[in-house]
């Protein structure tokens, strides 16, 4: 490869001094938010600059809020659920 474009950013092919090395665990992220099929030792750049990293920080907080949001929705309409059905039940007595 190119030597580089090894340096570069694997989102934006940016040359930032600080990068945040491809593990285990960074590969995962960020296979799991691009749908992309990221390897270590695939032959490009194993790494995602400060910025970046800052964009899926972010992003893993928001889905995390919208999972949390939408759970606190979703219990909200079970119990108004059985509210509803308790006040029926009661209304037949
Ligand atoms: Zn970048």
């Amino acid at each position: 490869m190119n030597e580089g474009l090894n340096h570069k950013c694997r989102a934006c092919l940016a040359l930032d001094k600080e990068m945040i090395s491809f593990d285990e665990k960074v590969i995962l992220i960020f296979n799991d938010l691009t749908n992309l099929e990221v390897k270590s030792n695939d032959g490009l750049p194993q790494h995602v600059c400060k910025s970046c990293w800052d964009i899926i920080e972010l992003f893993i907080q928001f889905r995390e809020r919208c999972m949390s949001v939408n759970w606190s929705l979703r219990n909200n309409l079970k119990n108004l659920e059985n509210i509803f059905l308790a006040s029926g039940v009661n209304s037949k007595n």
